[in-house]
Order: C-alpha cells, then sequence, then structure tokens
C-alpha cells in the first residue's frame, strides 16, 4: 500500500458469538464516535458486520484495538484509501442477523459454509466446465458489475434467492458451484444453505469481490464492470487489466455506470442513467415517477407545473 491518501474505508465481518449486542452496541458506538469514525456497524449475537470510514490513525486505532479483543483476533480487515469520509453518520446496530438475508433456515457459518476459494482458485475455477457461478447479490449490484458467465438470478431481493434456487435444481445439480458477493459474508451463509439444500460441490470466494479486485495475481481477470459498494462512493473499481463496462442507462440503454434513485420518493429505485438522461426524465424511473407530486428532482431544480408539463412533453409524454 503507497498510503498516500489521507482516508480509509474498512470493510470486515466475523461470525462469532457475541453476548448481549445490545450492550456490546452502546459502547462500541461510544467508542467509534471518541475515534471520529463514520459508517454503520451491525452486531448480533451470532458476529459482526461493518464498514467505516476514518483518517489512517483513527482506523489504524480502530483495527489494532479490535483485534486485542480475543473474539476479533483474527478478524480481517478489507482496507481501502479515500479522500474523505464515505459516510455521514456513525451507526453501531444491534440486529438478529448481521447480514439481511431472510433465508428460510437460519444457517451458522461456523457449523456449515462451502470451500474457501482464494482469488486465484476462484479465478481458476470459473473457467472449468460444469462450473456454474452464481451472484449471490441484489439485481441491482449485479447489473453494475459482475464475474463474466455468472448466473444472475432473476430476482429483486435476496430473500427470494432459496425459491429460485429450488426452481432450478436441476440445472446446478451434480455441477460445481461457485458463489461470491461483495465482502463475503453474504456467501459465508448463502453456500452454507446450499449445502444443507443437498448441494455437494459448494464453494465460496473468500473475502468476497472486493478482495478478489485487490489480489496481485489475478488483478480482478474476469470481472466485468463496477462493484457496487454500500456506501458514499456508490462503486469501486474490480479489474485492473480491462474495464467492460455492462452496466446500461434505464432509458436508452447506453452504456453507464453512473447510479442514481428514482426522484419519487416513494419509488426510490436505483437507476443507471447518463446526467443528461436525468435532466431529459426528471430522474423519474416511469411517467408516474416523473409527475408524481413528491418528485425531487422538480423541488430540487423549482421547476413549475407548466416547466415539467414542457419536459415531459419533449420526451412525447402528455400529463392527464
Ligand atoms: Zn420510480
Amino acid at each position: 500500500m503507497t498510503g498516500v491518501k489521507p482516508y480509509r474505508i474498512l470493510l470486515y465481518y466475523m461470525y462469532v458469538p457475541i453476548e448481549n449486542p445490545e450492550v456490546f452496541a452502546v459502547r462500541h458506538l461510544k467508542f467509534c464516535k471518541e475515534l471520529g469514525l463514520k459508517g454503520r456497524i451491525l452486531v448480533g449475537e451470532e458476529g459482526i458486520n461493518g464498514t467505516v470510514s476514518g483518517t489512517i490513525e483513527q482506523t489504524d486505532r480502530y483495527m489494532q484495538t479490535m483485534k486485542e479483543d480475543p473474539r476479533f483476533a483474527e478478524m480481517v480487515f478489507k482496507v481501502d484509501e479515500a479522500d474523505g469520509h464515505a459516510f455521514k453518520k456513525m451507526h453501531v446496530r444491534p440486529r438478529k442477523e448481521i447480514v439481511t438475508l431472510q433465508l428460510d433456515k437460519d444457517i451458522n457459518p461456523q457449523e456449515l459454509t462451502g470451500n474457501y476459494l482464494s482469488p486465484k482458485e476462484f479465478f481458476e475455477a470459473m473457467q472449468e466446465e460444469d462450473t456454474v457461478v452464481i451472484d449471490a447479490r441484489n439485481d441491482y449490484e449485479y447489473d453494475l458489475g459482475h464475474f463474466r458467465g455468472a448466473i444472475r438470478p432473476d430476482i429483486q431481493a435476496f430473500r427470494e434467492l432459496p425459491e429460485w434456487v429450488r426452481e432450478h435444481k436441476e440445472e446446478l445439480q451434480g455441477k460445481k458451484i461457485l458463489t461470491y458477493c461483495t465482502g463475503g459474508i453474504r456467501c459465508e451463509k448463502f453456500s452454507g444453505w446450499l449445502k444443507k439444500e443437498g448441494f455437494e460441490d459448494v464453494n465460496q470466494l473468500h473475502g468476497g469481490i472486493v478482495t478478489y479486485g485487490k489480489d496481485p495475481e489475478v488483478q480482478g481477470k474476469l470481472w466485468n464492470g463496477q462493484c457496487y459498494v454500500f456506501d458514499d462512493r456508490i462503486s469501486v473499481p474490480i479489474n485492473h487489466t480491462e474495464h467492460v463496462i455492462v452496466g446500461r442507462d434505464h432509458f436508452t440503454g447506453e452504456p453507464c455506470e453512473r447510479y442514481v434513485n428514482c426522484a419519487n420518493p416513494d419509488c426510490d429505485k436505483r437507476i443507471l442513467c447518463s446526467e443528461e438522461n436525468e435532466h431529459k426524465y426528471l430522474r423519474g424511473c416511469t411517467h408516474e415517477c416523473r409527475v408524481h407530486p413528491g418528485n425531487l428532482y422538480v423541488k430540487e431544480h423549482e421547476l413549475t407545473g407548466e416547466e415539467v408539463t414542457i419536459r415531459v412533453r419533449q420526451i412525447g409524454e402528455e400529463i392527464h
């Protein structure tokens, strides 16, 4: 690491028993605030899942203090350099599940999980015959970037994944299954769930996509697009050998890697769109969202009703 940027973003998790997560959360929040960190941490009886930003000194002190706790001595921190904070506030929240999967069977990854593959092993396994690669993330994450040839389960949210797997059982049976997600935490449970469903050769990318992108040997090869992240950066590059854009503009289908949220606050859907189309379509994903009375784009740009009518006419729509 060259260490030229003044800030860092840490991404980490650990499945380890934590007693009294509520008490832990209160103390941990105080500790993080004293350090000056910002970010989001979930704690539960099953472990901890966090992403925080801070200066080099603040994040060093955080990692050091965490590792002094025997429960977190083996914690792996993924570290990105940054120009500033990647969050606006600091939250530590107690949760039943430290990652929202809502699988129909709860899995303890310390008891049951898929084989861990290093980035290099994953890279090689992806190219073997009779291998299926399943993206264990949400649709909008896949749409911005994914491993070449990976299956995009036709689902809106992760909780629908079990049903999708059962419907596609025949295609998956007997194959070498590879799963991946952003930092690895979702696959810990999902790969365990697959084993519980009876699949035998189940493997997961250890450390997730972000670790894969940092591996000096594979350098993110076979990754197309960008990786969606849950902080102010929204996306990070993974493939350092080539950049194939897979994201498509919601309105025109042109290559695009810029995410915005639909301006209708009741919709709030993430859509890929260029700056030009954001203005043209009033940042609304549908006609209804464009002319919705609460449209935030219209408010931000202080457009009058007449101006909205003119804008939507320009794209061939009428307000009734
Ligand atoms: Zn919308």
